[in-house]
């Protein structure tokens, strides 16, 4: 017998066990007030017929046939009491018993109380005719007898009937269940293998429940968390994040933040709030699903670092390539001496000019390799400029070159380390002459360029850059020039790059060049502080 059967029978043993004690202190009672002489026989059978009754309803007793017990015991309690008073009141109860036995849904109960029902009418008929049903036929025990027939009949079916309809209401609910306990699982595996931090929570930050995730990413484990308030919040985004907690009523929301973990490690974050909602629609919880992007910066970081290291990698072959060769030379003109060769002075100036382009190379380079030194300073632009025209005006003369220098009435200071950025003028200078073999004019403006910059603009009238050779600009060791280095422009483009500026191109070749050198303005001093020129 399965458990299922077992509870069954046993509940129903329960309740006929309990309905037989109610009926029998019922039937003491009434019998008290109107025939007290009775109970003699009552109290025993009854309380004998109660104890059976009882003791068929134990749990460890359920079987089959406590169901048959039950039945017959109740049946021979009512024969015995027609039995003893054989009055119709008395008799009508063997039909109560047949009722009674139905509780079981069942039909061999139901058929062994019709049986013992048609049984009873018979013996009682045969017997006691006079006492209990007078005026009546004989033959009428054969009416009495069909009618317990069709009484079982109807029971039987309409027990079945139930039946049916309890096992199909279980059948239901058992799927019901299952399909919950599925899309719980379901769930739940989804929420706790999901590689993002989830945390739910309430309107003011009380936790309901975390994943798996969270508790690697934060280090808060889940039963120390929850019913707490959100720990991750920093000091100062707490009011913000509660103000959006507490309008975020349609749709989700994206944000991005620092988050401490459990050991005061920061994290960055980025998450999504969304509402979690009842069947009316109220926002019941939010739901923050928070991605941690700190390693994605880091490694952001290293690629930069290795992209750098694999420029100086570049470079320094290429410096080793560049140095080489005046070397080679220098070391050529070394042997002559060696042999004792007579050099001529053309011979010392080349060795001259080549360890100078050395020198050049690798003072270029130091500005290169130097960035952590430099002193960022709020310097008005303009002097530099003057300073830097000064000092390349004698060279510029030399080839019959002018150099025009003009400016706004207000120019901007800058925050900026003023050696580099003389350092980048004099480059762009330097090649705007080297551009122009021919002579001409270079035109030097100074001035705001819309509302954020400091522009620099040289204007040459030189040889121009091919379009096809831009993108070359600033690459290491481009040049064009038989003496080049083909470092300056790179120089200049890093030094721009640290001092969060631009450096721009426009070119048309044999006509000229014009760069445009563009500074963020500084917004440290006031306008007052600014220079003032008068042309
Ligand atoms: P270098 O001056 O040593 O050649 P740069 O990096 O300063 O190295 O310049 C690289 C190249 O860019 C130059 O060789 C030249 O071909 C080109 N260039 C730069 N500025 C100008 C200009 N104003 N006019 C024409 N060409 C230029
Ligand atoms: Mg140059």
């Amino acid at each position: 017998m399965d458990e299922k059967r077992t509870t069954l029978i046993y509940d129903r043993n329960q309740l006929i066990a309990k309905l037989t004690w109610v009926f029998f202190t019922i039937t003491v009672l009434t019998n008290a007030l109107v025939d007290p002489l009775i109970l003699v026989y009552i109290i025993p059978a009854g309380l004998l017929t109660c104890l059976v009754m009882t003791r068929v309803a134990r749990k460890d007793r359920v079987t089959e046939n406590s169901m048959y017990v039950a039945v017959l015991t109740l049946f021979l309690f009512f024969f015995f009491l027609i039995q003893i008073e054989p009055i119709l009141l008395n008799f009508i109860f063997i039909w109560f018993a047949l009722l009674l036995s139905s509780i079981y849904h069942q039909d061999r109960p139901i058929l062994l109380a019709g049986f013992l029902t048609v049984a009873c009418t018979i013996y009682f008929f045969s017997f006691y005719q006079e006492q209990i049903f007078p005026n009546s036929d004989p033959v009428d025990v054969i009416y009495f007898s069909l009618f317990g027939l069709f009484f079982t009949v109807f029971l039987i079916y309409s027990s079945r009937f139930t039946e049916r309809l309890r096992e199909r209401a279980e059948q239901k609910e058992a799927k019901t269940s299952d399909q919950l306990w599925e899309t719980r699982e379901y769930l739940e595996s989804f929420f706790n293998h999901m590689t993002d931090a989830v945390v739910v929570h309430d309107r003011h930050g009380m936790i309901m429940k975390v994943n798996k995730r969270f508790e690697g990413m934060y280090g808060w484990k889940e039963d120390e968390i929850v019913g707490q308030r959100v720990p991750f919040i920093k000091e100062e985004s707490v009011d913000e994040i509660y103000r959006l907690w507490s309008r975020l009523d349609s749709g989700q929301s994206d944000y991005e933040m620092s988050h401490h973990t459990k050991t005061g490690e920061l994290i960055d974050v980025s998450m999504t709030i969304s509402p979690i909602r009842n069947k009316s629609g109220e926002v019941v919880a939010l739901a923050t699903i928070a991605k941690d992007y700190t390693e994605r910066k880091k490694t952001e970081e290293l690629l930069r670092r290795s992209e750098k290291l694999s420029v100086v990698g570049q470079l320094a072959a290429g410096v080793a390539h560049e140095i080489r060769n005046p070397l080679t030379v220098v070391s050529g003109f070394i042997q002559l001496l060696q042999q004792n060769q007579k050099m001529s002075p053309e011979h010392f100036e080349m060795i001259d000019s080549e360890l100078k382009r050395v020198n050049t190379i690798i003072g270029e380079f130091l500005l290169l390799a130097k960035p952590n030194d430099v002193k960022f300073e709020y310097k008005s632009i303009l002097p530099l400029v003057e300073e830097v025209v000064t000092l390349l005006n004698t060279t510029a003369v030399m080839q019959n070159i002018k150099i025009f220098l003009s400016y706004d009435e207000r120019v901007p200071h800058i925050k900026c380390e003023p050696n580099q950025i003389k350092q980048v003028i004099i480059n762009l200078l330097k090649n705007a002459i080297e551009a122009m073999k021919f002579g001409g004019s270079i035109y030097v403006y100074v001035g705001s360029y819309h509302d954020d910059y400091v522009r620099i603009r040289v204007v040459d009238q030189g040889e121009g850059i091919p379009d096809d050779k831009m993108t070359k600009l600033g690459e290491p060791f481009y040049t064009t020039k038989d003496k080049g280095t083909g470092l300056g422009l790179m120089v200049s483009h890093k030094i721009i790059e640290n001092h969060h500026g631009q450096l721009r191109f426009v070119s048309k070749p044999n006509e000229g060049t014009s760069v445009d050198l563009l500074l963020p303005k500084s917004t440290h001093v006031s306008t007052t502080d600014e220079v003032q020129i008068s042309k």
